[in-house]
């Protein structure tokens, strides 16, 4: 799962590289959450410190994006188990489609 914390190099940083995570309460201003991470990218040893409520709100977000990402590959699956294993008539046709392509748009 992705926290809301961003490496130096730019990669997202997942729950897995988290090294150390609290939450601070502090006398005056907004709580705190102070996470520490090594990137799996850069390798970089990182800290980041959230307001609390701005972590709330991001990890809210990321866990109903993740529930939609669900929802999309439980449709997929359906979708697939019905049209059976793939032939290798289509298998050449794929491959001839390929070979005739000039480009790929992305
Ligand atoms: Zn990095």
């Amino acid at each position: 799962m992705k926290i809301p914390v961003t490496c130096i190099c730019g990669h997202p940083i997942d729950a897995d590289e988290v090294i150390q995570m609290g939450a601070y309460m502090r006398l005056t201003g907004p709580n705190v959450v102070y996470v520490r991470f090594r990137c799996s990218v850069c390798n970089h040893l990182g800290e980041k410190l959230i307001e609390q409520q701005r972590w709330h709100e991001k990890m809210h977000d990321a866990v109903r994006s993740e529930a939609a990402a669900e929802t999309v590959v439980s449709v997929e699956n359906e979708q697939f188990s019905s049209m059976g294993p793939i032939r290798a008539d289509e298998q050449i046709d794929f491959h001839l489609a390929l070979a005739g392509m000039a480009h790929i748009e992305l």
